[in-house]
């Protein structure tokens, strides 16, 4: 909907102020109530070409299960979308090195993806909510999906109509084959030397050597990455750009209305992509694996939709496709029931959308898609710069909430320092309980800065926080509860239950409960998970004083005094058989299984999943009774067994070929091509003459200051032995402060051709280690030794 008349436009701005103080409100309320809201959880796509690692897991796909889980006790009606990324770059490169088709990539890690989320617990089945098809459900769909490609292509041609797109002729690099023929590369195909600082396998858009981003034309010494003897030329292309630049004052006024709730690094990274001002955005690109443009003419072949411009519509294209296929007949809205997610109704409620990702995705979910979004609204209408595109009644929604983490890191080289090392999903869940993985990667969730796993802190997590405090609290109430010397057809404590005594326990409990509530509807599943266990705490020092144990038989002096005491000491062990029972419901959306297990332990019936959320501080429910024997919900974790195992799976994978798609990826971040080029057709050896050209010559560095125009590199002083010095830019700024680096003995290239980098002349170059794990470090001189010395 287009708004052009000003009173109108303040009039929504008004209203859209008030459904957020609304929203604000409503985190201090204990529970949402009233209406059941519609909230779509879109959690970001993850690309076929290989299989999840934990960075992923607690950057992206274990938040948004929480979430869900949460809402769905909320009695809130939601729908769940995502699914497998197939096209683009990254799915053909891994094909090409492996020797096999595009296809045969996807099919495989789609399944095995898909499989180890559900592994996890992550709730992507059953597709339908099990209150009902109102209720909402799940897709975790594919973008080979016909039905996504045919919405994309829709979309295309309503944009293309609306004006939303202009033509642009790029320059490109163009792979001359041998026998004839050849191929545009995309930048992910392009090799060459970085302008920045000289690193010889630079990719072809950022160089992994010093960070630095570039255009590829700045490369020296282009080369085609997977056929480097192909001559390369650069030759016109003609694409299709999406103009996001008549956008940016709305987006500006929509990032405004969500400052309130995003999260800083949303906020910044938001901020710093307006700030910049929005430019039109290539939608098509010369690539033969992906959705055809859905436009007559020889000029048009041989390019598809780019992929960012098709996956984004995922989260639109999942919901309708989902609608389609279960809602159809079964929903009141029939085949529609996806606008109840994704269309402002006309009486001014609002779906709420939540967008899970990894911080490297923030701009994509805040600028780029909601652009889209607006861009789709107004396909009907001829729109300015000026005109505020917010949706109103009727409208595709925009996002509320983009709660992205940061990084899970893993720690470097712990158990081989001479390769690359990930912890892989599929093959963790072989070995371990997921909800040890689902509790370490909440309670240590890197929600507002990089977190780090670690075998010894899970380890000492799991064995101390999740079994030593809650684990062992619940077992100990049931097995107490065994023991005690009666008849085991009902609960045996049901005799000694007297909430009204518990007063002051009970206030306790509902302020964590209010807490955890907060908590998760802020995103903040750390916080959250810490008040839930400081429940299990809770019970610990409260069971610990009344001695429950002492009380279980009657010993044959029992006086008046000893029964009064076993009144009140079994009446704090009934009531932690209760607090149990609101651990199993609080903890449900953090650890499904063991809560599922609790519940049933507690002789509970059905699924503590559809628990409602306030149930959890039902003290008057009746007390259930299974009468078997409680087993432990865990077991511990010895890590030298761990650490054992871990040596032989990375052993194991050293001799994994460098194509492996697994390789060269580690925490949460991928460095796609890394080691990509040298297929090991063994060793070149350098000849001895060659080396002794190169000089090198000790130093000491004087001074140290950033460089204007280059993130990543610092300009450094170096006493090199000679009057006037030298000047060289080093990327270190990375791994090193200022002051850490001066007065350091450092070793020197002296002879290098003086080159300016970013405009700052570079005469040399330093030497440092680097392990590949994200570990430089200088290399410096022991001892005493003039400045200038050489190197040999
Ligand atoms: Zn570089």
């Amino acid at each position: 909907m287009k708004l052009t008349n000003v009173r109108f436009t303040f009039s929504k701005r008004i209203l859209y102020s008030f459904a957020k103080v609304i929203a604000i409100n409503n985190l201090t309320r204990p529970e949402t109530m009233g209406e059941p809201e519609h909230v779509l959880i879109c959690v970001a796509w993850p690309y076929a070409n290989g299989p999840l690692h934990l960075g992923h897991v607690a950057g992206c796909y274990l938040p948004p299960d929480i979430q869900l889980r949460f809402e769905r006790a909320l009695g809130n009606r939601v729908l769940l979308v995502s699914g497998s990324d197939e096209h683009g770059t990254p799915i053909t490169v891994t094909a090409e090195q492996q020797g096999v088709s595009p296809q045969e990539i996807v099919d495989k890690f789609h399944s095995i993806n898909k499989q180890a989320l559900l592994d996890l617990g992550c709730a992507w089945e059953p597709n339908v909510d099990p209150r009902g098809i109102e209720y909402g459900g799940a897709l975790f769909n594919r973008t080979s999906d016909p039905r996504h490609k045919q919405l994309v292509q829709e979309n295309f041609v309503a944009l293309l109509n609306a004006g939303m797109f202009e033509q642009k002729t790029m320059q490109q690099y163009y792979e001359l084959k041998s026998e004839g023929g050849g191929r545009f590369l995309p930048d992910r195909y392009i090799e060459g030397t970085c302008p920045s600082c000289g690193f010889e396998a630079a990719r072809g858009d950022q160089c992994d050597e010093c960070g630095t981003t570039y255009e590829t034309s700045e490369l020296t010494n282009p080369r085609s990455k997977m056929n480097p003897d192909n001559d390369i030329e650069i030759r016109d292309t003609v694409h299709f750009f999406f103009r996001l630049d008549l956008f940016q004052k709305s987006l500006e006024l929509h990032a405004e209305d969500n400052w309130p709730v995003w999260k800083n690094n949303v906020r910044s990274m938001t901020k710093n992509w307006l700030d910049m001002g929005l430019r039109p955005r290539a939608v098509t690109r010369d690539l033969d694996w992906g959705i055809e443009l859905p436009l007559e003419g020889d000029e048009w072949s041989g390019k598809c939709v780019y992929v960012w411009f098709e996956a984004v519509q995922g989260y639109y294209t999942c919901a309708r496709i989902w609608s389609t296929e279960y809602a159809d007949g079964t929903h009141p809205d029939g085949e529609n029931a996806w606008e109840r997610w994704w269309k402002n109704p006309e009486n001014g409620s609002q779906p709420r959308h939540l967008y899970f990702l990894g911080k490297d995705n923030i701009p994509f979910h805040t600028v780029i898609w909601p652009s889209l979004i607006m861009a789709l609204n107004n396909t009907d209408n001829e729109i300015s710069k000026d005109d505020d595109l917010r949706p109103g009644p009727g409208d595709l929604h925009l996002e509320d909430n983009v709660p992205a983490m940061e990084y899970l890191m893993l720690a470097g080289g712990q158990f081989s320092k001479s390769r690359k090392h990930a912890v892989w999903l599929p093959s963790f869940l072989e070995r371990f309980d997921p909800d040890t993985l689902r509790y370490y990667l909440s309670i240590n969730m890197p929600e507002s800065h990089d977190t780090d796993f670690n075998w010894p802190d899970f380890v000492e997590k799991i064995n101390n926080e999740l079994i030593g405090t809650y684990g062992n609290f619940v077992h100990r109430v049931m097995t107490l509860a065994e023991r005690l010397d009666e008849g085991k057809q009902n609960n045996p404590l049901q005799a000694y239950d007297d909430i009204s005594k518990q007063g002051e326990l009970i206030a306790k409990i509902n302020q964590f409960h209010n807490d955890i509530t907060t908590s998760l509807q802020r995103h903040r599943y750390k916080e959250a998970l810490r008040s839930a266990m400081n429940i299990a705490q809770l019970g610990n020092q409260m069971l610990q004083e009344a001695t429950p144990w002492k009380f279980l038989k009657i010993p044959t002096d029992a006086d008046d005094e000893w029964y009064a005491g076993q009144q009140q000491s079994l009446g704090k062990l009934a009531f932690a058989w209760r607090i149990s029972r609101c651990l199993s419901i609080v903890t449900q959306p953090f650890l499904p299984f063991s809560a599922q297990r609790l519940w049933s332990n507690l002789g509970e019936s059905g699924n503590v999943s559809d628990s409602p959320w306030t149930d959890a501080l039902d003290w008057e429910s009746e007390m259930t009774w299974d009468g078997q024997s409680p087993t432990p919900l865990f077991t511990k974790l010895d890590l030298d067994e761990i650490i054992s195992q871990e040596t032989q799976l990375a052993d194991d994978s050293t001799s994994h070929d460098n194509n492996d798609p697994t390789h060269g990826v580690k925490g949460g971040k991928k460095k796609e091509n890394e080691k990509m080029t040298d297929a090991p057709e063994g060793t070149t050896y350098l000849k001895f003459d060659t080396f002794m050209e190169v000089e090198m010559r000790t130093g000491t560095i004087t001074n140290v200051t950033d460089h204007p125009n280059a993130d990543k590199l610092y300009v450094v002083s170096i006493n090199d032995g000679t009057d006037e010095g030298r000047t060289v830019c080093a990327g270190l700024k990375p791994y090193y402060n200022i002051e850490d680096l001066i007065n350091s003995s450092i070793v020197f290239v002296a002879n290098l051709e003086p080159r300016k980098l970013r405009g700052v002349m570079s005469e040399g170059m330093l030497l440092a280690a680097d392990d590949g794990e994200g570990n430089v470090r200088l290399i410096t001189v022991s001892g005493e030794i003039s400045n200038g010395s050489q190197v040999r």
